[in-house]
């Protein structure tokens, strides 16, 4: 009588034996896999065994269970949720003055064109941030490289500023260009002050000796204005001793 081997076994011992390596081992490489690649025979073996276990205990016998049809509703929902209200294209962005509608780039431009920005709302029509919250007109935000920025529809900015600035049924044009020319003058003023005080400036340079002008007067003007850095501006007197005293210096360090 032969010796009896691993593949001479009855099924049920064979398939006892595997049960016991189904686990695995500490080893990188899984015993079947070691098995099935000793022979063909021990190959079929691993096989009918895996397919034995995966009929038997890893599949639900009872079948898949299927999964409730969405209703119309969720359906519906799905659709509106990713896909621009206007042009029907796939999209996940949230239009800016509805953040619950989805719209895209292009139709949010045309569906609301006349958008603008809080800073402009403010310059352009003269109004507080208050104004502009407490009205309760629409507003939008948009996240940019900037940060978040706050939108709101021209129209009814505009309608806004007339309450306030001359009354509803008036022309708020007269107003804004009255302002705008209020501006321009204050802006003309401001430059003849400084044009003023740069002549003022070149004459008390030269009358004190130093003579360089324009190049030394450019480098020096911009003592007259009020610093970026919190620099007071500087009396045109002022600039003038500083300067003498740097020439001054610089005399003494080349004797
Ligand atoms: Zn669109």
């Amino acid at each position: 009588m032969s010796r009896p081997t691993l593949e001479s076994l009855p099924l049920d011992v064979s398939y006892n034996i595997l049960s016991y390596l189904y686990a695995g081992t500490r080893n990188s490489s899984h015993p079947y896999l070691a098995l099935s690649a000793v022979c063909k025979n021990l190959n079929g073996l691993v096989e009918t065994y895996s397919s034995h276990i995966l009929t038997t205990r890893l599949v639900n016998t009872s079948g898949p269970v299927p999964i409730a049809r969405p209703t119309a509703r969720q359906r519906l929902l799905r659709h509106v949720w990713c896909h621009c209200e206007f042009c029907g294209k796939k999209t996940t962005r949230r239009a800016t003055m509805a953040n619950l509608l989805a719209c895209c780039k292009v139709c949010d431009k045309q569906e609301w064109d006349e958008k603008i920005t809080m800073t402009d709302a403010m310059k352009r029509y003269h109004l507080k941030k208050q104004d502009l919250f407490a009205s309760r007109i629409r507003t939008g935000q948009y996240y940019g490289v900037n940060g978040m920025t706050t939108l709101f529809l021209e129209p009814e900015v505009r309608e806004l500023a007339t309450r306030i600035h001359v009354g509803v049924g008036n022309d708020i044009e007269p107003f804004l260009a009255d302002r705008i020319s209020k501006s321009l003058e204050r802006k003309a003023a401001r430059e003849r002050t400084r044009l003023a005080k740069r002549n003022h400036l070149h004459r008390a340079l030269i009358a004190n000796g130093l003579t360089q002008p324009p190049t030394l007067i450019n480098n020096l003007v911009h003592f007259l204005e009020p610093g970026r850095d919190r620099r007071p501006a500087m009396p045109v007197l002022e600039i003038v001793r500083m300067k003498l005293l740097q020439q001054r210096l610089q005399t003494e360090v080349g004797h």
